[in-house]
């Protein structure tokens, strides 16, 4: 049984996004502080990492204001398999930034003018708020990479699906995906 694209959502850090390796780059380029992704085993990056909590502020306001200039990178294959899903149904994102519009221009500018008609964006401003607009897209299933998140979701009725990430592996026991090719295999 495939996931029919309508009803299947998207977080955009960490799953759309390849935030983590935007902080990376900006930990060095801006503070010249080596961090490697194994570094990064918590969600809360101030918990896992050795630098001072207002740095690691500055890199993901940075990232939450200009996610563009900043450089944030698509996930490998996000582009590709969002573009195909984008041919059967909108695309449907649910973000935990308070501003919608930085990443929305990011969007407009790695999916393309044509894909990003697609696109129905939320922007909640809070991690713990998703439900509500996952419920009012009309969606069934919601992919993202914070655990809590995803546990709440289950526990509302949404199919979370986990993307696989060093802060959630062995810490659920939901459906989870390793990369967006296993998201195509899901839908398509
Ligand atoms: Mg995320």
């Amino acid at each position: 049984m495939k996931i029919n694209p309508r009803f299947i959502g998207f977080d955009i850090d960490c799953v759309v996004a390849d935030t983590m390796e935007a902080f990376i780059r900006l930990a060095d380029k801006d503070y010249g502080l080596t961090v490697t992704p194994e570094q990064i085993t918590r969600f809360r990056v101030e918990k896992c990492l050795n630098i001072d909590p207002d740095i690691i502020e500055k890199i993901f306001l940075k990232l939450l204001v200009d996610p563009k200039k900043s450089g944030l990178k698509p996930m490998s294959y996000a582009v590709d398999i969002l573009t195909e899903l984008a041919d059967y149904s909108c695309l449907y994102f649910v973000t935990a930034r308070p501003d919608p519009k930085p990443i929305d221009t990011w969007l407009y500018s790695v999916l393309g003018p044509e894909v990003y008609k697609k696109v129905r964006l939320a922007a909640t401003g809070e991690h713990d708020g998703k439900s509500e607009y996952i419920h009012e897209m009309g969606l069934k299933y919601f992919v993202d990479d914070r655990v809590a998140t995803c546990l709440q979701l289950a526990e509302e009725g949404v199919n979370s699906i986990v993307f696989q990430q060093p802060w959630n592996e062995g810490r659920h026991d939901l459906p989870f995906v390793n990369n967006w090719l296993d998201i195509r295999e899901l839908c398509l």
